[in-house]
């Protein structure tokens, strides 16, 4: 069988670690080239060196994705190594959790800033050389908390919540050039973001979990590649939550 993305160049942001890292390695056992970007160095570094074992060409670069100009530069340096850029996950993202009374003006601009200005300076910089090609794929990670709200991540839902909306208007916008934006709402996923959740809040959410039981890195992974693929040629706009049913 011919491998879903074979010679597909793939942008993947927030790849040192969890979900960027799994969909990386999913995506590059399809065939794709890689391109992962992180502001975490080591973890970068490790990440590069385990996605490429296998023969698999990946390149990483350390980049910021809320500074527009090393955005660009990762751009120019896969358009520079690979030629082209087919597909975009939009995957960096932090949380600076606090209830809105406690919340910190830094914690709301830090969040916003790199989960939707990340997202916003990532789709600019890609968007020139996919509409010139007539082709691409772009799959933002949002969040269910995007959708549902949550006490206690007023910036991290108004970020995602922005996310879904940005994912909307650029497949507007993109449609006619038969470039597809997509967007994936997880539920609770079983990566280093969730670890740090007090164990009362994860048995809480545990029980808001019809299938019983956290996501992995791998079930978002599954649905990106599917987001990326020939196979969603005819969705755009779209948000698919993964989240063993949490939010129905
Ligand atoms: P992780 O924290 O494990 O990984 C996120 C990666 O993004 C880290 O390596 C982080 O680096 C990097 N990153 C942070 N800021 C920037 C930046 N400015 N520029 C480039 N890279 C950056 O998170 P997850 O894998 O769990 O999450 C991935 C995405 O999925 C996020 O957008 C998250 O909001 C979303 N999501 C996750 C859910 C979950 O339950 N885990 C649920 C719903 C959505 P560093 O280590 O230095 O911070």
């Amino acid at each position: 069988m011919s491998k879903m993305l074979e010679d597909r160049v793939v942008i993947i942001t927030g790849g040192a670690r969890g979900i960027g890292k799994e969909v990386a390695g999913l995506f590059v056992s399809e065939g794709a080239k890689a391109v992962i970007c992180d502001v975490n160095p080591q973890d970068l570094e490790n990440s590069q060196k385990d996605l490429s074992a296998n023969g698999a060409e990946v390149m990483a670069l350390q980049i910021d994705v809320t500074k527009a100009d090393q955005v660009e530069d990762m751009v120019n340096k896969t358009l520079d190594k690979f030629g082209k850029i087919d597909i975009l996950i939009n995957n960096a993202g932090i949380t600076r959790d606090a209830l809105l009374m406690r919340m910190k003006e830094s914690d709301w601009d830090a969040v916003l800033n790199v989960n939707l200005k990340g997202t916003f300076n990532c789709i600019k910089a890609v968007m020139r050389p996919m509409m010139k090609q007539r082709k691409g794929k772009i799959v933002n990670i949002a969040s269910i908390i995007g959708l549902m709200g949550n006490a206690g991540q007023a910036n991290y839902a108004a970020s995602k919540g922005g996310v879904i909306a940005l994912t909307k208007t650029a497949a507007k916008e993109l449609a006619s050039r038969n470039v597809n934006v997509n967007a994936i709402a997880p539920g609770f996923i079983q990566t280093e973001m969730t670890k740090k959740l007090p164990e009362a809040s994860k048995e809480a959410m545990l029980k808001l979990i019809p299938t019983g039981k956290f996501g992995q890195p791998l079930d978002v992974a599954k649905t990106a590649l599917f987001l990326a693929s020939e196979l969603s040629d005819y969705i755009t706009g779209e948000v698919i939550k993964v989240d063993g049913g949490m939010v129905m």
